[in-house]
Parts: structure tokens; C-alpha cells; sequence
């Protein structure tokens, strides 16, 4: 079953408005493409839990981006958060299970540490790609390409 991705991404979203409203974060949410479409049960997973990460480690009356755009032929969204940021070391365990960053500043957000490696399944089942680039402190961009 297919779903349009702004469709998804709008009904992602409203799951966290408590979240949202709780942190006080601005979400900027663009789409340089109309109709695209998506599975919708593995995209679901891919980006409720990469939307729920760019929330979760935040920081607070932040701005939140959103993006979906094409480029060579496949959609892409792109999640950039203004948070906490991941360690460069960190970088290449985010899809193990149960890898969760130690950074001092973390430890008081909870998480199992599975939520990437669902994704990171998930977007294997569809053939999608997920990629993280983040600085410390800076913030974290996720790229999702279907
Ligand atoms: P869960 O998703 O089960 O609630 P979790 O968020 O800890 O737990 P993952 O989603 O798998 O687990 O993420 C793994 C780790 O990667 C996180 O614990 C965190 O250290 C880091 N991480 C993931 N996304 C971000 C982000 N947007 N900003 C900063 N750190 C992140
Ligand atoms: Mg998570």
C-alpha cells in the first residue's frame, strides 16, 4: 500500500504535537515535489523514527526542517535538527541495536537504542538509503532516499 510522503510525513507529525508544544519547536516543512509516494508501512517506520529522534534530542524553541525533494530520479527527505548533535566515533554504530551515544548531555533522554536499527531494516526492505550527518552540539541531519 502506497501513501503520498507529505501525507505520511503531516501524520508523523501530529503524533508528536505534545512533544512539539512541549519544547516549543517550530516545524518547517517544505516539499519541492507533488504526489510522490511512498510504501507506507516501512516508510512509516523509517521516518517515525527518524522524525522522533530530530524531536527528541533537540533542543528546545528550536527549528525543525523538514525537506522532500527529487534528485537523480528518487525522492528524498531530509529531516535537520538543531540538537545535540552525534559524536563523529558514534556515527557508525547509530543502526546497531541498542547503541545509544554516552554524551553527558544525553543521559536524561530516554530510548531502547532500537529505533535506527528499525529503520535502518526497513529502509532495506524497500531498497531505501538512510544517512547521517550530524556535528556535536551543532545538530543532525538525516537524509532518507527511497
Ligand atoms: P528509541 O528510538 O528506541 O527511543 P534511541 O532514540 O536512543 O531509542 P535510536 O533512535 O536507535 O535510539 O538512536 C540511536 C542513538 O543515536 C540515540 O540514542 C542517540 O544517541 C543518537 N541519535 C539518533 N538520532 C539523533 C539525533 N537526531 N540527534 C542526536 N542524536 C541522535
Ligand atoms: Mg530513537
Amino acid at each position: 500500500e502506497q501513501i503520498a510522503l507529505v501525507t505520511l510525513i503531516d501524520e508523523i507529525v501530529d503524533r508528536y504535537t505534545k512533544e512539539i508544544v512541549q519544547k516549543r519547536l517550530r516545524i518547517n516543512f517544505t516539499s519541492q515535489v507533488k504526489d510522490a509516494l511512498v510504501p507506507r508501512y516501512y516508510s512509516n517506520l523509517i521516518l517515525d523514527n527518524v522524525i522522533n529522534n530530530a524531536i527528541k534530542y533537540s533542543k528546545d524553541n528550536s527549528e525543525l526542517l523538514i525537506n522532500i525533494y527529487s534528485a537523480d530520479n528518487h525522492i528524498v527527505c531530509q529531516v535537520k535538527d538543531n540538537g545535540i548533535g552525534i559524536k563523529k566515533e558514534d556515527l557508525e554504530h547509530l543502526f546497531n541495536p541498542f547503541f545509544r551515544s554516552d554524551a553527558l548531555n544525553h543521559r536524561h533522554i530516554s530510548g531502547t537504542g532500537l529505533g535506527l536499527s528499525i529503520a535502518g531494516k526497513a529502509a532495506d526492505a524497500i531498497g531505501a538509503k538512510v544517512l547521517v550527518n550530524s556535528e556535536l552540539n551543532m545538530g543532525t541531519t538525516v537524509t532518507v532516499k527511497f
